[in-house]
C-alpha cells in the first residue's frame, strides 16, 4: 500500500474506472490509480484479447509500480442485441417513418428502411404495439406488425443511428436465451486463466446464469468471484436468488433504465442496494455517473448529486465507463469521484444503532463474531477493526455494517486483498503470519497496523481471528485492546 493510512481521509466507498482507449496513455492510467481507483474493469464488448491481455499486464505493472492493491475485473458482453450495418453509413429516422428489422437480410445492407440484427427470433419475441428502443433509447419504435423474420415498426422518436447499435425491448421478454454466448464462455475462459479477481455476467436472468459461470470459471482453474449484472427486467423479477448466488451485483444503469423506462430507475437502485447488503452482496452502482466529464473537466451539480445519493444509499463501489475509457479528463473524473464520495459520507450517520444484518439467527459462529465486533466496535472509542481473514468473508459481514471505523482485512493470500477492495470500508493489508503464540501475533498485528493504518500506541482497536490460523471459516474470536509500542 502507498503510504500511510489516514483515517481523516478515508474514503469508504469504492471507485471501478474501466479501461480503454484514454487509459492506454502510461500517465492516464498512472492518474487513475494515484486518484483512487480501486478496480480496473475491462469491458469485453470492446476489442480483442490482444489487447486485454496487454491492458491486464500494463494495470499489473502500474499498480505494482505505485504500490497499490487494485482489482480485475473482466465484463463480459452478454447477448446484447445488436443491429447489423449500413451499406451507406450512418442513416437518420424521421419521426412517422416506417423501418424494420430482420435477422436475414444482409448484414451489410442496412438503409433508412430496415436493417439486419444478430438476433434470429425477434419475431418470436415482439407483439404489434411493443417498444423497442435504438442506440439507448435514443431512437423510439413501435411494432406494427411481423412478417416471417422480418419486423415492420413506426419510429416514434427519430434520430440518427449507425452500425452496430444496441436494441432494447421496453418491459423486457427479448432474450429468451441465456446470458452466456459461445463468445462470453470463450471470454469466461480465458479471463479465469487469466487471473482476474471479478467477471461480471451481463443480462442475467436468473440463478441458473451465475451457475453456470462459475461451474465454467473453475473448469478453467480460475478463482474469480461473480458479478451479476441487473440491467433486465426479469433479474428483477428473480433478485432475491440472484442475490443468494451471486457474489456481487451490478445496478447497470444503462440497460436496466432502457428496459424498465428511467422514471424508476433510481427507485429500483435503491431498492437493489438495500437487498444486497442485507444478504451480504457487494453491490457496485455503475452508468453514466459522471458522463459529462467525458469531455468536460466538472461534473454537473446533477452528477455529483447521482454519485453522493448511491453513496448514501450504502453502495460499496461507484463505477466510471467511458468517463475514464475514452474520455478526455478521465484522472480527474476518479478524482473527482473520489471527492464526492468522501463529501457524503462526511454527511451520512456514521455509525448505524441496528441494521437488518444484524437481525434475527446468525448462520455461522464467524458471522456472530464479525457482526459482534462491529456492535462493539460502534459503541466504544475504537479507531481501527483488524479481522485476520482467509477468503475476506469476515470483513464482507463486517462492512455490511455502517461504521466510519476503517475495517483492516489481514490476509495473506493476494487474491483475498484484491478482492476485498470492492468492500465498501474495507483495507486489505499483506499479513503472513501464522504464528501461533498469541503475544508474537499480537506484535505483529500491531506492527502492520502502525505501518499501514497510520494507528499509534494507545489507539484502541478490535482483533477477530480463529484459534486455529491459516484455515477459512474458523474464525472465533475478538479481542478488545489498545496499540501497544
Ligand atoms: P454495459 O453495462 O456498460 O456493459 O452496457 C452496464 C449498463 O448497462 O449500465
Ligand atoms: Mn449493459
Amino acid at each position: 500500500m502507498s503510504g500511510v493510512y489516514d483515517s481523516a481521509l478515508m474514503r469508504r466507498t469504492k471507485i471501478i474506472a474501466t479501461l480503454g482507449p484514454a487509459t492506454d496513455r502510461p500517465e492516464i492510467l498512472r492518474g487513475v490509480l494515484e486518484n483512487g481507483a480501486d478496480a480496473l474493469r475491462l469491458n469485453f464488448s470492446h476489442g480483442d484479447w490482444d489487447v486485454r491481455y496487454r491492458r491486464i499486464a500494463e494495470a499489473r505493472a502500474a499498480a505494482a509500480e505505485l504500490g497499490r492493491c487494485v482489482a480485475l475485473l473482466g465484463d463480459l458482453q452478454g447477448p446484447k442485441i445488436r443491429i447489423a450495418r449500413f451499406a451507406d453509413g450512418p442513416v437518420r429516422l424521421e419521426d412517422g417513418a416506417e423501418f424494420f428489422f430482420d435477422p436475414e437480410l444482409d448484414p451489410d445492407a442496412g438503409d433508412v428502411h430496415g436493417v439486419g440484427l444478430n438476433f434470429t427470433t425477434l419475431s418470436d419475441d415482439v407483439a404489434p404495439g411493443d417498444t423497442l428502443l435504438m442506440d439507448d433509447g435514443n431512437v423510439e419504435l413501435k411494432v406494427q406488425q411481423t412478417r416471417g423474420s422480418r419486423v415492420h415498426c413506426g419510429v416514434v422518436h427519430g434520430g440518427v443511428v449507425s452500425d452496430h447499435k444496441g436494441v432494447n425491448k421496453r418491459g423486457g421478454g427479448l432474450l429468451a436465451v441465456p446470458a452466456l454466448t459461445e463468445e462470453d464462455r470463450r471470454d469466461l475462459k480465458l479471463a479465469a486463466e487469466a487471473e482476474l479477481d471479478w467477471i461480471a455476467v451481463s443480462f442475467v436472468r436468473d440463478r441458473a446464469d451465475i451457475e453456470t459461470a462459475r461451474r465454467l470459471i473453475r473448469e478453467a482453474g480460475g478463482t474469480a468471484h461473480i458479478v451479476a449484472k441487473i440491467e433486465r427486467s426479469e433479474a428483477l423479477d428473480n433478485l432475491d436468488e440472484i442475490l443468494d448466488t451471486a457474489d456481487a451485483v451490478m445496478v447497470a444503469r444503462g440497460d436496466l433504465g432502457i428496459e424498465t423506462g428511467y422514471e424508476g430507475l433510481i427507485g429500483q437502485q435503491k431498492l437493489i442496494i438495500r437487498r444486497a447488503r442485507h444478504r451480504h452482496r457487494v453491490v457496485i452502482t455503475a452508468t453514466q455517473m459522471m458522463e459529462s466529464m467525458i469531455d468536460r473537466p466538472m461534473p454537473t451539480r446533477a452528477e455529483v448529486s447521482d454519485v453522493s445519493n448511491a453513496v448514501m444509499d450504502g453502495t460499496d463501489a461507484v463505477m466510471l465507463s467511458a468517463e475514464s475509457a475514452v474520455g478526455e479528463y478521465a484522472a480527474e473524473a476518479v478524482s473527482a469521484m473520489a471527492s464526492i464520495c468522501r463529501g457524503a459520507e462526511a454527511w451520512m450517520p456514521a455509525r448505524m444503532e441496528t441494521s437488518p444484518v444484524t437481525e434475527g439467527a446468525f448462520e455461522r459462529v464467524d458471522e456472530g463474531i464479525a457482526k459482534a465486533a462491529m456492535y462493539a466496535a460502534n459503541h466504544m472509542d475504537v479507531r481501527a477493526i483488524a479481522a485476520l481473514t482467509e477468503s475476506g468473508a469476515t470483513a464482507l459481514w463486517m462492512s455490511r455494517i455502517r461504521s466510519d471505523i476503517p475495517i483492516f482485512a489481514l490476509t495473506r493470500h493476494a487474491g483475498t486483498q484484491r478482492r476485498v477492495t470492492l468492500y465498501r470500508g474495507v483495507v486489505p493489508v499483506g499479513f503472513d503470519v501464522t504464528e501461533t503464540r498469541s503475544d508474537k501475533l499480537l506484535r505483529a498485528i500491531f506492527e502492520r497496523l502502525r505501518v499501514e493504518g497510520g494507528l499509534v500506541a494507545g489507539d484502541l482497536v478490535i482483533i477477530t481471528k480463529g484459534a486455529i490460523t491459516g484455515v477459512s471459516g474458523h474464525t472465533d474470536s475478538m479481542t478488545v485492546l489498545p496499540i501497544e509500542d
